[in-house]
């Protein structure tokens, strides 16, 4: 299973794939936008809240970051989730850049991301989430969300806001790969 995940996040990091299918929404307009220490979480309409958190576990991950309550308990517990597992990435690595935040964006369908990735770099991608260093966003879809698909992403994220210059890509990929297989070490 760990096998084929770094699979598919290694097909989105470093292959090109054919044209892209759909796109996201360029309005948020219905997103539902849940604030946390280190991550703005937007998810898609058709995609329900409690779904995203379901998916996510961070137990026996430390250090646990408890939220600070602003919305319902569902929204309070995803956000506390998400940085637990920015906060650990950041302590696997030994980065901790100034200030640093990520949006991630929930999807609803795999095209969207594909989508996505086409928007950004002018071809698709087969993977299940990628990290846009331009606009410092984490896209991943609903189905195929989990701590350690967020949490290679969110490694990314800090590779690229720690160092001036940003390493090779591959250098980089095995530093995320890295992050996910030590989550909870
Ligand atoms: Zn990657």
């Amino acid at each position: 299973m760990r096998r084929r995940l770094i699979f598919w996040l290694l097909l989105g990091c470093l292959t090109l794939w054919g044209p892209a299918q759909a796109e996201v929404s360029s309005t948020m307009e219905n997103w539902k936008r849940i604030d946390s220490r280190y991550c703005t979480i937007w998810v898609h309409p058709a995609v329900g809240v409690k779904q995203v958190n379901k998916k996510i576990s961070t137990w026996r991950v430390r250090p646990k970051v408890k939220a600070v309550p602003k919305g319902d308990s569902v929204s309070d517990e995803l956000a506390g989730k998400c940085d637990t597992l920015f906060r650990r990435a950041q302590e696997i690595l030994d980065m901790y850049p100034a200030g640093i935040q990520v949006t991630i964006k929930i999807l609803k369908e795999r095209s969207e991301i594909k989508g996505a990735h086409s928007a950004h770099y002018g071809f698709g991608t087969k993977a299940i989430a990628f990290y846009a260093y331009e606009e410092n966003t984490i896209y991943a879809e609903a189905d195929d969300l989990s701590e350690s698909v967020l949490v290679h992403e969110m490694a990314h994220c800090i590779i690229d806001h720690y160092f001036r210059m940003r390493p090779p890509r591959k250098i980089e990929e095995m530093l995320a790969t890295h992050v996910d297989a030590q989550l909870r070490a």
